[in-house]
């Protein structure tokens, strides 16, 4: 059933060459006790794992049911199939409990099994009540008869065990020898040792190694072989379960303490950066824009027009055509114009006060409350105007008691109808001040009379349209490239200095973010790196038992996945504090409430699995470096 084929194995060390066995050929049927025996050195274990299929031979062939083993696959494929292996040492996982050994297998390998034959394979091997046991509360002959128990559950046809009995005292490795003699019955069990007393009376046949070679091969009964090559109905790996690899991989978490808390701090601090640096680089001069009309209130935008030239802006007056392709983009237009009637001082008629207005506009109810304006008293009829509370201010006229007073303006008497107050946030007004105070607002019959004798110096429009900016911009742009159109009201300027600070976040912030994120992934890979190392006997084990790398992916993940996910849940919060506290420093800055981080929850997700991913990504780094260096 079994073929092994002119085969060597030769470990090719740096410094020396070991021919550990040389030109073997061996044939073992399907049931009967081998025992092979030998000095220490003269190549036992090779011979057995080259039987196993987890060395690769030099040279030669090894074939089971007349097929040559020859890809890799076909070797997975047989070992995990066919050969159960029972070492001396390191059979079990320790973490887990006799029964979940068991079904570990069971998960790995897909057996159609359960509890209940966990129990009854166990009480073959004269094992009661362990099920619930940890491998160490259990003897060493305990152990070992739980490891071959074990092999039995998943109904591999080949039991392997080197040196079984090594670190067993006579009555025990009896046992064990005993138990093996039983499986031999059915199938095929090859054993080492290298004490030939104690195991040989059990034997079906002898082979002795020496230096590498087969120098004796003896049958001692006579067995009955039947020669019908069974074909055995492969189970189908199904990868281990999420259960299992969970129960394993936590334990890992044991006696780590100081790294584990290094790394949770670093991947902390990485992650609240991580969001601030793309909160920012999301921020959006509309959007913030929007968000700062919306929290004060302001509803109008004014437009300037500047010539550049030799590094400085010259205003300018609009054409009729540029007006016109303004009034295509924004409500609630209304041009300011300047003519010769302002050119001189406006004055209080009763007393000597004055100031220089910078135009004139015309209000109505409509437009004013499209621009936010709050009036008090009336909307200007003929002979009268509103005047801003800026206005009433420099010409000491009392809000509570205006209707009595008359304005001059170009040798003319208005009555002053009401007073506008601009705008609703005390703070901004504290901050700046603003162009439209200095505006004299008149009636419609007025402002029209005035259109013929003025030039626009600005133009006033409803910011709710502020969305149509870049394509107005645009336009204007298209229709007379010397010029320049600036948008602004207040919120837009400080949207302006607060794009520059953003940008200043973006570019400190990137930096540093980059240098955390990779520190801490180094620091991850580490912790894996040490935990792979730490447990390659689990490693080990769970290979032995027809794992893949995929499963010991799976249980090494384990770790660095929840420290992420720990360490996410509180960066998440951290974000939050961080944002509120910006938000306060922007409001003190900039006096105005504009929100710089805007991360929405679908964006905060998807960095989180992008940062999963990355994550699982560095775990594989380790897992494979320490595979290739075996
Ligand atoms: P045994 O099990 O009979 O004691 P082994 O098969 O373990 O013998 O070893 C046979 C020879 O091969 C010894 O000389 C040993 O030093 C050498 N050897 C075993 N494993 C390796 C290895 N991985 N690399 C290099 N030499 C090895
Ligand atoms: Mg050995």
């Amino acid at each position: 059933m079994l073929e092994l084929k002119n085969i060597s194995k030769t470990y090719v060390n740096s410094k020396r060459k070991v021919e550990a066995i040389k030109n073997v050929n061996l044939t073992f049927e399907e049931k009967g006790f081998i025992l092979i025996s030998g000095e220490s050195g003269s190549g036992k274990s090779t011979l057995l794992g080259l039987i196993a299929g987890i060395i690769d031979p030099s040279v030669g062939e090894i074939k089971y049911k007349s097929k040559v083993l020859q890809t890799k696959k076909d070797i997975l494929d047989y070992r995990v199939h066919n050969i159960g292996f029972i070492f001396q040492e390191y059979n079990l996982i320790e973490d887990l409990s006799i029964k979940d050994n068991f079904l570990l297998v069971k998960s790995i390998k897909n057996l159609d099994k359960d509890e209940s034959d966990v129990t009854s394979i166990l009480n073959k091997v004269n094992l009661q009540d362990v099920e619930n046991s940890l491998p160490s509360e259990l003897s060493g002959g305990q152990r070992q008869r739980v490891a071959i128990a074990r092999a039995l559950f998943s109904d591999s046809n080949i039991i392997l065990a080197d040196e079984p009995t090594g670190a067993l005292d006579e009555k025990n490795a009896k046992e064990i020898l005993n138990i093996l003699k039983d499986i031999s019955k059915n199938k095929l069990v090859i054993v080492v040792s290298h004490n030939l007393s104690l195991a040989e009376p059990y034997a079906d046949r002898v082979i002795k190694l020496s230096h590498g070679e087969v120098v004796k091969d003896d049958t001692c009964t006579q067995s009955t072989y039947v020669n019908n090559d069974i074909e055995v109905a492969e189970s189908k790996l199904r990868g281990l379960d999420l259960k299992y690899a969970l129960k394993i991989g936590l334990k890992y978490f044991r006696f780590k303490t100081f790294k584990l808390y290094l790394s949770i701090c670093i991947l902390i601090i990485s992650f609240v950066l991580l969001f601030i640096v793309t909160g920012v680089m999301f921020f959006n001069e509309n959007e913030a824009y929007s968000a700062g009309i919306k929290n004060e209130n302001i509803g109008y935008l004014v437009i300037d027009k500047y010539e550049y030239q030799n590094n400085t802006y010259t205003k300018e007056f609009f054409t009729s055509a540029e007006v016109s392709i303004i009034e295509s983009g924004f409500n609630h237009i209304q041009p300011i114009l300047f003519g010769d009637y302002l050119n001189t001082s406006i004055e209080n008629s009763l007393n000597d006060k004055t100031f220089i207005a910078e135009g004139i506009a015309e209000i109505s109810e409509e437009k004013a409350k499209a621009y936010g304006f709050n009036l008090i008293g009336e909307f200007p009829k003929e002979n009268e105007v509103v005047i801003t509370s800026e206005v009433a201010n420099l010409l000491s006229i009392s809000v509570d008691n205006f209707e009595s007073t008359s304005i001059i303006i170009d040798y003319d008497y208005f009555k002053v109808s009401g007073i506008i107050e601009i705008q609703t946030s005390k703070d901004i007004k504290a901050s700046s001040s603003d162009l439209l105070d200095m505006i004299i607002f008149t009636n419609e019959e007025y402002y029209k009379a005035c259109e013929e004798e003025s030039v626009v110096t600005e133009i006033l429009v409803e910011s709710s349209n502020f969305a149509n900016i870049n394509e107005i911009s645009d336009a204007l742009i298209k229709n007379d490239s010397n010029y320049v159109y600036k948008f602004d009201n207040i919120v837009f300027n400080s949207v302006l200095r607060m794009r520059i600070f953003v940008d200043s976040i973006i570019k400190i912030g990137t930096c540093i973010c980059v240098i955390f994120i990779v520190f801490s992934l180094l620091l991850l890979m580490n912790f894996v790196y040490s935990s792979v190392l730490e447990n390659k006997r689990d490693i080990k084990v769970i290979k032995m038992i027809g794992g893949k790398n995929m499963d010991i992916f799976k249980i090494f993940i384990i770790q660095p996945l929840f420290i992420t996910l720990f360490s996410l849940i509180f960066a998440i919060a951290g974000y939050y504090i961080v944002n509120s506290l910006l938000n306060d420093f922007i409001k003190s800055e900039f006096s105005l409430f504009i929100p710089i981080l805007s991360l929405t929850a679908p964006k905060i997700i998807i960095i989180i699995f992008t940062i999963l991913l990355i994550v699982s990504m560095t775990t594989l780094i380790p897992i494979m470096r320490i595979r290739k260096s075996k």
